[in-house]
Formats: structure tokens, C-alpha cells, sequence
């Protein structure tokens, strides 16, 4: 196989990783964005003391691993709370720092 016999398959590999990859994260942001804004009522969100505005600018919800879209700005989703947003300056007692 020549060199650029196989660079050609290797992109076209590549590119056959990547479309997948930017087609999740878009529909995950898209997602994210119909999902509602999670109420300080929220039982779990009271069970883990979960705030908007953290208390500590060292630990927000944007800088936690459970964060799970980091280019949402304002809000986004966390893998603790499914069925809702959370706001990107928020905290609660389950931070973990984002490696
Ligand atoms: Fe924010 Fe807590 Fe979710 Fe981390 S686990 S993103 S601190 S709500």
C-alpha cells in the first residue's frame, strides 16, 4: 500500500470518528437546551445542597466533572440530575473537580 493510499484511509477512519462525535455533542446541546432549569426543590438538589450560585468560585458546576456539556455557558447538564439544567456558576456537595 502506498503512503498516500494509506493516509487517505486514515482520514477517511478519522473523519468516520469525528462526524459521530460532533453529531453527539450537538444533539446533547440541543438537549440541554429544551430541558428546564432544576428547582432548588428539587428533593435531590436539597439532599445535595445544591445552590445556583456557588458559594466558592474555585468549584462550579462548569468545573465539575459531572458537568457533562462544558461549552454550555449559562446552564448545563449534570449527570446527577437527568431531567434538568444546571447553572454553570452553581455548586452542590458532590463537586468533583473536572481532571
Ligand atoms: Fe453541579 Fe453538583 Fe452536578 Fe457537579 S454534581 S455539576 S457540582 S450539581
Amino acid at each position: 500500500m502506498t503512503k498516500s493510499r494509506r493516509s487517505f484511509l486514515c482520514a477517511m477512519g478519522a473523519g468516520a470518528i469525528a462526524l459521530p462525535l460532533s453529531t453527539l455533542t450537538r444533539d446533547a446541546a440541543l438537549l440541554a437546551a429544551e430541558l428546564p432549569k432544576l428547582s432548588l426543590d428539587n428533593p435531590t438538589a436539597k439532599a445535595l445542597q445544591y445552590v445556583h450560585e456557588s458559594p466558592d468560585a474555585a468549584k462550579l458546576c462548569s468545573g465539575c466533572l459531572l458537568y457533562t456539556d462544558s461549552a454550555a455557558a449559562d446552564w448545563g447538564p449534570c449527570a446527577i440530575f437527568p431531567g434538568s439544567v444546571v447553572a454553570a456558576g452553581g455548586w452542590c456537595v458532590s463537586w468533583s473537580a473536572r481532571a
